[in-house]
């Protein structure tokens, strides 16, 4: 039989739409089969969706179906967002949870307004610009110390975000928002094959972190396709947060908790494996605030594109790229000749990215030149018709006086390492209200500590810093670690108006090739006349200023030789998984009131787009 995520308390009957979303559980492996189990029904997965009423897409049907479940009640898109992402932290725990953080781009159809809401995981007031640096080597950590520590834990940001984003723009209240996920966490969800690679990619280390392996390796092994997950203390902690409010994280007992655990990581004591501690204090999740900020906004071929203004440099870039772009005449006619373009625009503007953007309340980010047309231009003409520039390449100078075509200076920095994965939903209401949402615990697993008994992992965004200073006469990099710093992201939640009114929404999760998978999407829609699912499911290729391109399988097969002849070198993107880049959300409003809602078709397993009421 088939279960519900319905919450009311009410003995309602479970809306049609829910009927798929849960199935009784599995018997142990061991027990007899006296009377067989159905098999578990495996969640509906759908790519697209056209209809009225609102629409979503997220990579999880339980999480989809939360937020149309919402929408359906008279929630509002906020509110479907929260309720949506609380899923994800059930169902997809690896990626989003509330040990970690998000950035949330919002128009609001009252005041035809966009906004951006950070939150954003902030850095510990002890934590200095050489906290990874071994003192011993004068060398910063070896990476995969850093991501399983303490250490890299920065404040967790998004129960605040969520309050934030549910004051300002929401209809309902967390602890209601909070009950699907609840119940989803009490009753369990089907393990699917993605969800296991996830947990296999955690294995070892969650072996030696007593609390993670108690959660995801339920009777010491990883949890078989098909069988049944559930996470009562997530649930107990939802409830919790839900009865107490967002001050029990920030200034309360699972604020101490959260602290005790990343001071005092629970290690096995028979690991062999080097835990860090990390730096945070209560004082410092008090100290945390979610910020309201303008977002980025560029005009690219009459349109308008809002983004995620620093600390994230999603919107910066992205609008940077696009502006380079604005300088060219680009179309289908000759797709190899537009995806050079794509590439060296996104080349240019990631020399940029590393040299100028950083949390901009502790460095100076010179945010409006960096989306200035002057200095578009300036970049622009460094780009050759038929033939890549050799990466990296120098960042230019947005200092307002732009000449054509300055010779190239000092090259970047190689560009550090981000972990491949969080995830991105977007959702629209019947009021036209529109939210693209990325949310974060940075890696699959991120620092691999749950908090003991909470049912949640605690965050590795702190990994997303510079780990170390650059050597004496490098160029300054904005992104070092720094007391209360938000290391800069990438994530590129992405609002597009036409004529005022919202034409599309789309992100995606993918460390620092998040910039380049919206970049691209939005190049394939509007350069390349491709529907939004073609634009979504289209190969990609990412070029974040380093001597190869990396790309997927199909992408190289299409236009490998093409852009070869243009001095680009195509390597297949090492994922995980291997070969694929992102995971894209996206919707379109096809005219007043319908909207159609986009997931991935066939990547990581393909995502699940739904809408309120179908179109016929
Ligand atoms: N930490 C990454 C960022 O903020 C996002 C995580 C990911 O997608 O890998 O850019």
């Amino acid at each position: 039989m088939s279960r519900s995520t319905n919450w009311r308390r009410s003995a309602v009957m479970a809306a049609p739409v829910l009927a798929f979303a849960l199935v009784a559980p599995l018997p142990p492996a061991s027990a007899a089969p006296a009377a067989p189990a159905a098999p578990p029904a495996p969640p509906t997965r759908q790519p697209v969706a056209t209809g009225y009423g609102g629409a979503v897409s997220t990579v999880d049907p339980d999480a989809s179906r939360t937020a149309i479940e919402v929408l359906r009640r008279g929630g509002n898109a906020m509110d479907a967002a929260v309720a949506a992402s609380a899923t994800l932290g059930v169902t997809e725990p690896y990626v989003a949870a509330i040990g970690g953080g998000g950035y949330m781009t919002y128009y609001d159809a009252r005041s035809r307004r966009v906004h951006a809401l950070d939150g954003r995981e902030t850095a510990p007031g002890r934590m200095t610009a050489t906290s990874f640096v071994d003192p011993a080597t004068g060398k910063a950590i070896p990476f995969d110390q850093a991501v399983t520590s303490g250490l890299s834990v920065g404040v967790p940001g998004t129960v605040a975000q969520w309050e934030l984003a549910l004051r300002r723009f929401g209809s309902r209240d967390l602890r209601t928002l909070l009950k699907p996920a609840i119940k989803l966490a009490e009753r369990g969800f089907v393990v699917d094959q993605e969800f296991r690679d996830q947990t296999a990619v955690n294995e070892a280390r969650f072996r030696d972190i007593p609390p993670s392996r108690a959660l995801f390796l339920p009777g010491g092994r990883l949890p078989e396709v098909g069988s049944t997950f559930r996470n009562p203390d997530l649930a107990r902690t939802y409830r919790e947060l839900g009865k107490r409010g967002p001050r029990w994280l920030y200034e309360g007992g699972l604020g101490r908790e959260v602290a005790a655990t990343v001071k005092r990581p629970p290690v096995d004591p028979a690991s062999t494996r080097t835990v860090r501690p990390g730096l945070m204090e209560t004082r410092d999740l008090r100290a945390y605030k979610a910020l309201s900020k303008k977002p980025t906004r560029v005009t690219y071929r009459g349109l308008d594109v809002y983004g995620m203004p620093p600390s994230s440099s999603g919107g910066s870039t992205v609008g940077e790229a696009l502006n380079i772009l604005s300088n060219f005449r680009l179309g289908p006619k000759d797709t190899a000749r537009t995806l050079h373009y794509y590439l060296e625009a996104s080349k240019l503007a990631y020399a940029d990215r590393g040299r100028y953007v950083g949390d901009p309340a502790k460095v100076n980010v010179p945010l409006d030149e960096l989306l200035s047309s002057g200095f578009a231009r300036e970049r622009a003409c460094l780009i050759k018709p038929g033939q890549a520039a050799e990466a990296p390449v120098a960042p230019g100078s947005p200092d307002g006086r732009y000449t054509p075509c300055i010779p190239p200076g000092q090259s970047t920095r190689a560009l550090a390492y981000e972990g491949p994965q969080t995830t991105h939903l977007v959702v629209a209401d019947k009021w036209g209200n529109v939210v693209a949402y990325n949310v974060t615990i940075e890696q699959f697993g991120g620092s691999g500590l749950t908090v003991p008994g909470r049912g949640f992992l605690l965050n590795n965004e702190l990994t997303d810093f510079s780990l170390q200073p650059p050597a004496p006469g490098a160029a300054p990099d904005p992104n070092l670690p720094g007391p209360g710093k938000r290391p800069r992201s990438s994530m590129a939640p992405t609002v597009v108006l036409k004529d005022g009114r919202p034409m599309l929404a789309v992100g995606t999760p993918g460390g620092s090739t998040i910039i380049t998978t919206v970049l691209q999407i939005l190049l394939n829609r509007i350069d390349l006349g491709m529907d939004l699912p073609t634009a979504l499911a289209a190969p990609r290729a990412t070029q974040r200023n380093t001597p190869a391109v990396l790309a997927e399988p199909a992408f190289i097969k299409l236009y490998g030789e093409a852009l070869a002849a243009r001095g680009h070198r195509l390597e297949t993107a090492p994922g995980p998984p291997a070969g694929v880049i992102g995971a894209a959300t996206g919707l379109e409003f096809l005219r007043p009131g319908l909207v159609q809602a986009v997931a991935e078709p066939v990547r990581r397993g393909g995502g699940a787009a739904l809408v309120v009421h179908p179109a016929r």
